[in-house]
């Protein structure tokens, strides 16, 4: 019997035998540092000659692995691999195709460790962000494969005498899946894992950041027993190989998380039909954010305080639900602003492969540069309040790419670090007249996808759940850590197509409706 959904729990790293077993998985993890990786086509390992290598970003001189990268040539090896697979995946029951997803997650599951050990290395996840994405990651697969079973099952309809009637959801075709960096197994495990128990076939082109994750993820599949073509792991530039397949008239959909520019990109070049091609593309985009905390003079401050921090500086700043906006009601704006400064100072930057860091270091070079040049442009938009540098590490980013936990106050609503995506480790204090000049500051940007709101008044939390727009709000709690199941995740405006990733509606999006009637 398939038991009712339930989140992966966390991992408690204050139990010994739990902090060994992180200590061992990155022990394995750090022997397995350096190797080569094929591309993987058809079930078959394909070998190229340009290669990309993913490094360590808290010592970048550390090759983390050595990819094969794929060009226009392996991605249409990969695109007739999953056009042919797709005439039999699709034909196979529901119930058969979820249960490569429960076991995907057993798997997962009894390598726990060795997953978060991967993301401690390849992108600086502290252990207890790196063990979320994993839990993440392990509780798309039980949620999906559940969803599909019970999309595959009858669905409610009107009767009409003499006719029998029916609503069946079959899947689209071949998709492109696009992850991110940020959480690159969870946000990764989760559309490829839609896209295939939907009844689609799947080209998987992992972000350059992370390959090697991604790379753990396809071994995994394969180790369920996955039909040969069905999931095609295909490393390569996403302005290249990306743009090519986005091109393709053989692709049907295309699954995306990442920046608003790539998003927008991808959107406009899958509206353009190309010749031969039978159907819209579908695209499925989630993009940035620019999240707002607002607190009100009748709210828990101290909560209010603990929630900012988290949010802000919870995985450096680099998830799309982080907070960069703090927006604070001006009769309690300097005691929350001391209060938070004071907490943030406590953080500790450091490796993270040390149990006690709370802050590693950002992903890339080119992260360090562009959030750096963040901190100098807020700097002139406001009071530089704490952080800004490197801590006690090279400020080249030699030692690894660690930059401070960064408080910018006096910071007006429309300041470019008010306004812009920064991704990194930098909140923004913004002093607002009353509650409702706060929920306007917080509505006013391109974006729309997480906020929270802190307040002990009944009617200004009415106020904000009407006026606040995003796609997920949350009310005196932080605004970052959506649960799969129980916070359905995709935001508003140019954050993306708000596909609710984790809830109810999602496989639609990877399936189209047919209703057959018959008449006796
Ligand atoms: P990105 O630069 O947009 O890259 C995302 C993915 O797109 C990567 O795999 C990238 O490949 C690929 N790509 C780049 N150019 C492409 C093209 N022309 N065609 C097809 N694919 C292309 O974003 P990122 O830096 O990885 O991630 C950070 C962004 O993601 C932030 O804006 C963040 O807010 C957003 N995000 C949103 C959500 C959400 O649910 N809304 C969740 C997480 C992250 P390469 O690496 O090879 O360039």
């Amino acid at each position: 019997m398939i038991t009712e959904f339930q989140n992966e729990p966390f991992t408690d790293f204050s139990v010994k035998a739990n902090e060994d077993a992180m200590n061992a998985a990155l022990k394995l993890v750090r022997s397995k540092l350096g190797q080569d990786y094929p591309l993987h086509i058809n079930g078959q390992a394909v070998e190229t000659e340009k290669k990309l290598s993913s490094t360590n970003p808290s010592n970048p001189s550390e090759i983390v692995g050595n990819f094969s990268q794929a060009s226009v040539k392996e991605a249409d090896d990969a695109m007739s691999a999953a056009v042919t697979a797709f005439e039999t995946w699709k034909t196979v029951c529901p119930q058969k195709r979820a249960r490569h997803l429960f076991k995907a997650a057993a798997i997962m599951r009894r390598r726990k460790f060795e997953f978060s050990a991967w993301l401690v290395v390849e992108i600086g996840k502290n252990w207890a962000e790196a063990d979320g994405d994993v839990a993440e990651a392990i509780d798309f697969c039980e949620f999906y494969a559940r969803e599909m079973i019970r999309l595959s099952g009858p669905q409610p309809l009107t009767p009409s005498l003499g006719e029998e009637n029916e609503l069946q959801y079959i899947p689209l075709g071949v998709g492109l899946v696009v992850p991110p960096w940020n959480f690159p197994l969870a946000i990764l495990v989760g559309m490829t894992t839609a896209a295939i128990v939907a009844g689609n076939t799947v080209i998987l082109k992992p972000s350059s950041e992370t390959p090697g994750i991604a790379y753990q993820f396809y071994k995994v599949m394969e180790e369920t027993g996955l039909p040969k073509g069905v999931l095609n792991f295909l490393p390569g530039p996403g302005s290249s190989v990306g743009d090519h397949l986005v091109q393709n008239a053989k692709t049907r959909f295309i699954a995306f998380t990442g920046s608003k520019e790539v998003g927008l990109r991808i959107n406009e070049l899958a509206a353009k039909p190309q010749k031969g091609q039978l159907w819209i593309k579908r695209v499925i985009a989630e993009m940035g954010g620019k999240d707002s905390i607002v607190v009100d003079d009748s709210a828990d401050i101290d909560s209010a305080v603990d929630g900012i921090v988290a949010s802000a500086f919870g995985f450096q700043g680099q998830k799309c639900s982080a907070c960069s906006r703090a927006i604070i009601h001006a009769n309690v704006y300097d005691e929350v602003l001391k209060k938070v400064v004071e907490k943030t100072k406590k953080l500790q930057l450091g490796s993270p492969e040390k149990k006690e860091t709370n802050m590693g270091p950002v992903a890339s070079k080119s992260q360090y540069a562009s959030v750096k040049e963040y901190i100098e442009i807020g700097s002139k938009e406001g009071k530089l309040e704490t952080g800004g540098g490197a801590g006690s590490f090279a400020t080249d980013g030699k030692d690894g790419f660690y930059i401070e936990p960064t408080i910018i106050s006096g910071i007006d609503p429309m300041a470019r670090i008010s306004q812009e995506e920064i991704f990194g480790p930098v909140l923004a204090f913004i002093k607002a007249k009353d509650w409702s000049d706060a929920l306007k500051i917080a509505n006013n940007t391109e974006f729309g996808l997480t906020g929270a709101v802190y307040s002990g008044n009944r009617d200004n939390l009415e106020q904000a759940r009407r006026e606040f727009h995003v796609g997920n709000l949350y009310i005196n709690r932080k605004c970052t850590g959506a649960l799969v199941g129980v916070h359905p995740f995709g935001g508003f405006n140019m954050s993306g197509t708000d596909s609710k990733a984790g809830g109810r509606d999602y496989l639609l999006l990877f399936t189209q409706a047919k209703s057959i009637a018959e008449k006796y």
